[in-house]
């Protein structure tokens, strides 16, 4: 089965309901080779969905190109079942032979200023981005970066959410890092992971009200100031959205690859796509989605329940053909340990909980060192 086929298996009503349907539907339409539909045959890509506007890429290799307007005209029918359906955009592009996880690589004149040499001795730059904040990225990036130390790596957490540094709390680390004579931080460490950010220059109520060219300055003094020393992996809790930090940052950092967090439901997986995007017009390759609480265990009936919806994150893959890493699910274990500086992964080795980050972070590892 593809991802996108797995994106579409069928799904509760509500998180991402209308892009299955509209993938079903899709399915009905065959494919250039005879043999496959449009869809198990990856020529729909970039599928997006705004209220009853539906858009989509339909991508043919070069020699079916003059069968677009047929197969699109076949698309429109296919959708005219569907009730909700009113517009229907699609561009046709030629086929790339990418390899699936690979997102578009789009060389950008940002790209091109990144300092070349910027981490030395850092062999893998990953981000970790969201459309929105409050979906668990900095409990996620923690946690991965624990499981990633946990499985032998040399690591090292940068918490770019310049904004709202949360990375302190989590990990109960403060403290001001020290400067070498030659002006050079320190960073300071915690379960063995070097630990790097705003909030350890700030005091705790001290709000950051800098504008971009501030934070660019800042971003400067974490990459080429900071004594990071020898690491397998750099990772970097970046600020929510697409906007001006997290954008000059993914620039600004010399990144190998992102990783983008969401929850299940459909408004979430909404934004978490515009980060992909910002992801993909810098030409930074995207490992994978994380959908966190995704379902809630009852500790007293053991019923699971869906309280954020279902679906949203393995439908946001599926569409851009990426991998869902994993479902995450809501813990109070993660909230508490959050609270309190002691995260799942170091609190609780042996749970499942610590089990799925360490999966997800064997398979990031293997994705980043495969290249
Ligand atoms: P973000 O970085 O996206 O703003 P945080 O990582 O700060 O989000 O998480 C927001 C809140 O949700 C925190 O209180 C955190 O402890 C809690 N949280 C995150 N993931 C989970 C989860 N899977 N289960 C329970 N609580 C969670």
């Amino acid at each position: 089965m593809t991802t996108a086929e797995q994106g579409a298996q069928p799904s509760a009503a509500g998180a991402g309901s209308k892009s299955l349907a509209v993938l079903n539907e899709l399915r009905n339409v065959p494919g250039p080779d005879g043999e496959h539909d449009i869809v198990s045959g990856k020529h729909v890509k970039n599928l997006s969905i705004s209220g009853s506007n539906v858009q989509f890429v339909l991508a043919l290799p070069k020699d079916d190109l003059e069968r677009a307007e047929q197969l699109s005209a076949a698309a429109r029918q296919a959708l005219a079942v569907l009730e909700w359906v009113e517009t229907v955009d699609i561009t046709t592009e030629e086929e790339k032979a990418e390899p699936l996880a690979a997102a578009p690589t789009v060389h950008t004149p940002a790209q091109q200023v990144k300092p070349a040499n910027a981490l030395p001795n850092v062999k893998h730059v990953i981000a970790i981005g969201s459309g929105k904040g409050g979906v668990g990225k900095s409990t996620v990036s923690v946690n991965l970066a624990l499981a990633l130390a946990a499985a032998g790596h040399k690591v090292g957490l940068l918490d770019a959410d310049v904004y709202g540094p949360s990375i302190p709390l989590m990990l109960a680390v403060s403290g001001n890092p020290l400067i070498t004579q030659d002006e050079r931080i320190i960073p300071l460490e915690k379960h063995g992971i070097k630990l790097m950010s705003m909030g350890f220059l700030l005091r705790p109520d001290q709000a950051v009200v800098w504008r971009g060219p501030m934070v660019h300055g800042v971003v400067r003094q974490f990459i080429g100031d900071v004594e990071w020393g020898e690491l397998d992996f750099l990772v970097v809790d970046l600020p929510p959205g697409t906007g001006d930090a997290p954008l000059s940052l993914s620039q600004e950092l010399p990144l190998t690859a992102a990783v983008v967090v969401t929850t299940p439901q459909e408004v979430a997986a909404a934004v978490a796509q515009k980060a992909m995007s910002m992801f993909q017009r810098l030409g930074i390759r995207i490992l994978g989605i994380i959908e966190n609480m995704s379902y809630f265990i009852c500790p007293h009936c053991q019923e699971s329940s869906e309280i954020f919806d279902r679906g949203g994150g393995r439908v946001l893959a599926g569409n851009a053909l990426i991998p869902l890493l994993g479902e995450i699910p809501i813990d109070m274990r993660m909230r508490k340990g959050s609270d309190v500086g002691q995260p799942v992964v170091v609190e609780f080795p042996d749970s499942e909980l610590a089990q799925q980050f360490k999966e997800i972070a064997a398979r990031l590892a293997k994705q980043v060192e495969a290249e």
